[in-house]
């Protein structure tokens, strides 16, 4: 097997539900997060694209990773339509309380079907989620992508798989909120999962 595919990944993130997803798609490789290896990470996004913040993200861990180990970091986000491309690169905090800590997911969903209220149907409700993978490998092999799912913002809440938004975006393609479908069926639709095969067929093809 070539290193490129059995990789001891470290993920610029301290998101569980992410480290989830990327150890089902990277299921030749072992995926870590920061502090798996007592490590502490914590970055702010300042940049307006995907791309940018991601890349930000993994080259602010690379210097912290121990060697042996690539990082990946992804920056992820939810565009709506009729919110503009919001919240976007600002998904994360989308919604706060009065006394400005961050909303919980539900409350998010439910802020964000609140502010679409006055949309009745689908059709004004149309967002997608993009996701942006950067993955440092060494100094002179970096490789980013980006991807996205098509979708609406339901009605209402529903469904209790994933994580975020899932039980309130509509895949486009199965017409369904993507916190109803099983984990790797989520994978085969979802902005992560089309980022990350993108990624694989990119490490497939390098000579070493
Ligand atoms: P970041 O990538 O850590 O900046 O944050 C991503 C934000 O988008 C978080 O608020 C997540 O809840 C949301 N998000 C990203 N990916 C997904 C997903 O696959 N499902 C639902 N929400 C997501």
């Amino acid at each position: 097997m070539s290193i490129l595919e059995y990789m001891k990944i470290l993920l610029a993130s301290n998101n569980d539900h992410k480290r989830e997803e990327f150890s089902r798609i990277f299921d030749t490789h072992t995926i870590a997060l920061p502090r798996d290896l007592s490590l502490a990470f914590d970055f702010e996004e300042t940049k307006e694209t995907f791309t940018e913040n991601a890349l930000d993200k993994a080259m602010a861990l690379r210097p912290l990773a121990p060697a042996g180990w690539v990082v990946l970091a992804d920056d992820s986000g939810l565009c709506v339509d009729a919110l503009g491309g919001g919240p976007g690169v600002r998904t994360a905090r989308y919604g706060q309380k009065p006394d400005g800590t961050l909303l919980e997911s539900g409350e998010r969903n439910q802020y964000l079907l609140k502010n679409l209220s006055h949309l009745t149907t689908l059709e004004e409700r149309s967002a997608h989620f993009v996701c942006a993978l950067a993955l440092v490998v060494n100094e002179h092999r970096i490789y980013t992508v980006c991807e996205h799912v098509d979708g609406f913002i339901a009605f209402e809440a529903s469904g209790s798989t994933g994580f975020g938004y899932d039980p309130v975006f509509i895949v486009e393609a199965v017409g369904a909120p993507m916190a109803t479908l099983a984990e790797g069926e989520k994978d085969r639709y979802s902005h992560r999962g089309v980022a990350s095969r993108r990624m694989k067929t990119i490490l497939e093809e390098i000579e070493l």
